[in-house]
């Protein structure tokens, strides 16, 4: 994995086979009723009891289905996207030079951590406070991220009850909650986690045709937005490694969303196959780290050495940056842009400008 200064907002990646995948099949799971599939606890939703109604939004610079429930916009079952930066049309995320970007919030996210360090409260009403402990020390025990009890700080997460399991994605600034019915377990903590340190779904990779195929005939009327790749949500989905990762606790189940008991997710030879919650895989703490570069080993580079680094971005590969997923062709960078094909650009003052 390369190590990316301005990494924003990556796919949750799935680099290594951790995969738990042939060890069981769902045989036992296949046979209940689809409200004991829910209760897998294995597709962590927001809200279980509520469709909503489906629109597209644009949000960092994707077109993205959510459902608006409750006043939130609940992405993928249980992702939030914060509406103060999500918009109804497409609004231009790259520059003409000498244009002052309009609208700074939307179409971007402050999405990392500073310092790898998450501030976070917890709400006294929360039951079963112990399942945010036990997942923090999964956190820190196997990644560079540090979580700290808050004492003033702007940004933070708030852990408190909800009607299901839900975070939102990526640092958004101000206090971000993630939500934990009593049914949501210390896995799906931990997921919820995930999410808030800015990793997506495992199964909407562009690349998922290579390793799965989706059941819409078993997918519940009005949920099959959550299938989308996130290729069909717009212009991100390059995946920065090539393996969909079965062992993540970012991978959604062989039954999420099922209407009937029978799968909506299998592999490519048609078999069902087992998810976790019960830890980050090795790919999921490899993304991070890739994300989240451990202050210990990677001393603060001066400049100098940070314009060193620069040629280490990979010819012909793409990477999201500032909410905006660019390719890196000979030494410089390119934007597909929706009518005019690839056009070069360049990033100033954390903005980006054609060239
Ligand atoms: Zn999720």
């Amino acid at each position: 994995m390369r190590k990316l200064k301005f990494l924003y907002l990556l796919p949750v990646l799935g680099i290594i086979a951790c995969s738990k995948d042939s060890i069981s099949e769902n045989t036992e799971i296949e046979n209940l009723p689809q409200e004991n599939v829910v209760n897998q606890n294995l597709t962590e939703v927001a809200y279980p009891k509520s469709k909503g109604i489906v629109s597209d939004i644009y949000y960092a610079g994707q077109k993205l289905p959510v459902a608006e429930i409750e006043g939130n916009y609940v992405y993928q079952g249980d992702i939030i996207l914060p509406k103060s930066k999500a918009a109804s049309q497409f609004q231009e995320l790259v520059y003409e030079q000498g244009k002052a970007p309009t609208n700074k919030s939307t179409g971007r996210t402050s999405g990392m951590w500073p310092d790898n360090t998450v501030y976070y409260a917890i709400d006294s009403d929360l039951p079963d406070k112990e399942r945010v402990y036990d997942a923090i020390k999964h956190w820190e025990t196997n990644t560079p991220i540090t979580f700290i009890e808050r004492s003033g700080e702007a940004d933070y997460v708030y852990f408190t009850p909800g009607s299901g399991c839900s975070s939102y994605l990526g640092q958004v600034g101000g206090r971000q909650d993630i939500t934990l019915a009593s049914g949501c377990s210390t896995g799906n903590t931990i997921h919820e986690i995930g999410h808030a340190v800015g990793l997506w779904h495992e199964q909407n990779r562009v690349d998922r045709e290579n390793h799965i195929r989706i059941y819409y005939k078993n997918v519940r009327n009005g949920m099959e937005y959550n299938f989308e790749t996130y290729a069909e949500g717009g212009y991100d989905g390059k995946e920065f490694t090539s393996n969909l990762d079965f062992g993540s606790i970012m991978m959604y189940s062989s039954y999420s969303f099922s209407k009937n008991g029978k799968p909506t997710i299998v592999k490519k030879d048609g078999s069902t196959f087992s998810v976790q919650r019960n830890a980050l895989s090795a790919g999921d703490i490899q993304g991070i780290e890739s994300m989240y570069p451990s202050t210990d080993s990677t001393p603060e580079p001066d400049e100098e050495e940070e314009e060193d680094r620069e040629p280490g971005y990979i010819n012909g590969e793409y990477y999201t940056m500032f909410g905006v997923t660019v390719l890196r062709y000979y030494d410089l960078w390119y934007y597909e842009t929706r009518h005019h094909g690839y056009r070069q650009v360049k990033l100033i003052d954390d903005f980006w400008y054609y060239s």
